[in-house]
């Protein structure tokens, strides 16, 4: 079972992928939890070239960076998720490939169909059985940031607002893979409403 979180920054996917896998592991499952970018050695390195603002020459190009995205999926997929997968675990990963449509396509405007398909490719179509969309106005989540921001997290609002509106059209466009969380309600309530979901799925 592989199972993916998605949302802006500040959402709350890394507390609530957190208390997904201990309650899974509570119920004496076998938990694989790791995020994106980053999730390997390999991704670490990546996920640092991605995130600094520290750059002497020009800024990061976008399709750059929509391709660094790409390889660091790549490698999270073949290093990290489908063994896990392969090995009877639940996988649960902070972020995946709707984040880079998300942000790659609705933030910096690249081509919607040409961003999944880069990641579908890298990932040799490894899709999650189920996504938790932890949607919240970015305005109200950038409040909960903690620490310097990257170089993302400063570009600006509108670049927020259209990630969060492509997040909710990606949503809308596969139903069956996506449930829609209101991420203003407490840590708790969000908890509890991811894990009744979880529970039918397991059983379906
Ligand atoms: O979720 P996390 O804070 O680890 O993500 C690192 C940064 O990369 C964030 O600022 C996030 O907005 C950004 N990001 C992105 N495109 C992705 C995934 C994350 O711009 N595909
Ligand atoms: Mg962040």
């Amino acid at each position: 079972l592989f199972i993916s979180f998605e949302g802006v920054d500040g959402a709350g996917k890394t507390t609530q992928v957190r208390k997904l896998a201990d309650r899974l592991r509570a119920q004496g499952r076998t938990v694989v939890t790791t995020r994106e970018p980053g999730g390997t050695p390999i991704g670490a390195r990546i996920r640092a070239m991605l995130l600094t603002k520290d750059y002497e020459s020009a800024a990061m190009g976008e399709r750059t960076e929509a391709l660094l995205f790409a390889a660091d999926r790549a490698q999270h997929a073949a290093e990290t998720i489908r063994p896990a997968i392969e090995s009877g675990a639940i996988v649960i990963t902070d972020r995946y490939l709707d984040s880079s449509v998300a942000y790659q396509a609705g933030g910096r405007e690249l081509g919607q169909e040409e961003i999944r398909n880069l990641s579908l490719w890298a990932t040799n179509n490894l899709l999650p059985d189920r996504t938790y969309l932890l949607d919240i106005d970015p305005a109200v989540s950038h409040t909960r940031f903690s620490g310097p921001e990257d170089r993302m997290e400063s570009a600006g609002d509108d670049f927020q607002i259209r990630t969060r509106r492509e997040f909710l059209k990606l949503a809308e466009r596969e139903p069956q893979r996506f449930r829609i969380i209101d991420a203003t309600q407490s840590v708790d309530d969000i908890a509890a409403q991811i894990a009744a979901d979880m529970d039918s799925l397991m059983a379906a």
